[in-house]
C-alpha cells in the first residue's frame, strides 16, 4: 500500500543526507536510513514532468537494488522525495492515480509523475 510506505518515509524525515546536487541545485544522489541500520542510496533523476527514482543498497555507489525498488517505488526513494521537497521549502502528497494527484492540485500545486527505475512502476506526487 502506498499510504503505509509514505508513512514509513515521513519517519525517516530528519535521518537523510544530501549527498550530491544537480546543475539546478536540486539533491539527486540521497543518504537514506532502513530498518536493521542499513543504508540506501537514493538517486533522483529529473525529465520533463518526471522523476525517476532509483535506490541502491549501501551508501556508496553500488549495483545492488533495494529489494522493495524492483517491485515498487519503495519507501526509502518516497522518503528522499519528500526530503528534496522540503529542501526547498516545499511539500509533497502522493497518489496511486492521476486522475487524484489532478482533483488534489484544483487547491494548488503541481502534478509530477514519480517512476521507479528498476520497477518502471508509476505514482504521482503534488508539489506545493
Ligand atoms: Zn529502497
Amino acid at each position: 500500500m502506498l499510504k503505509d510506505r509514505v508513512d514509513e518515509a515521513k519517519k525517516l524525515q530528519g535521518f537523510i543526507q544530501i549527498m550530491d546536487r544537480d546543475r539546478a541545485g536540486k539533491p539527486c544522489k540521497l543518504n537514506v536510513p532502513g530498518h536493521e541500520g542499513r543504508r540506501y542510496t537514493v538517486i533522483l533523476r529529473r525529465q520533463k514532468g518526471k522523476l525517476l527514482a532509483e535506490c541502491l543498497h549501501g551508501e556508496a555507489s553500488s549495483n545492488w537494488p533495494c529489494e522493495g525498488s524492483i517491485q515498487s517505488v519503495c519507501y526509502h526513494c518516497l522518503a528522499a522525495i519528500i526530503a528534496t521537497a522540503a529542501d526547498s521549502g516545499k511539500k509533497v502528497t502522493f497518489f496511486e492515480e492521476y486522475k487524484d494527484a489532478k482533483n488534489y492540485s484544483n487547491f494548488g500545486g503541481v502534478v509530477c509523475l514519480v517512476e521507479g527505475w528498476k520497477s518502471h512502476k508509476q505514482l504521482f506526487m503534488v508539489v506545493k
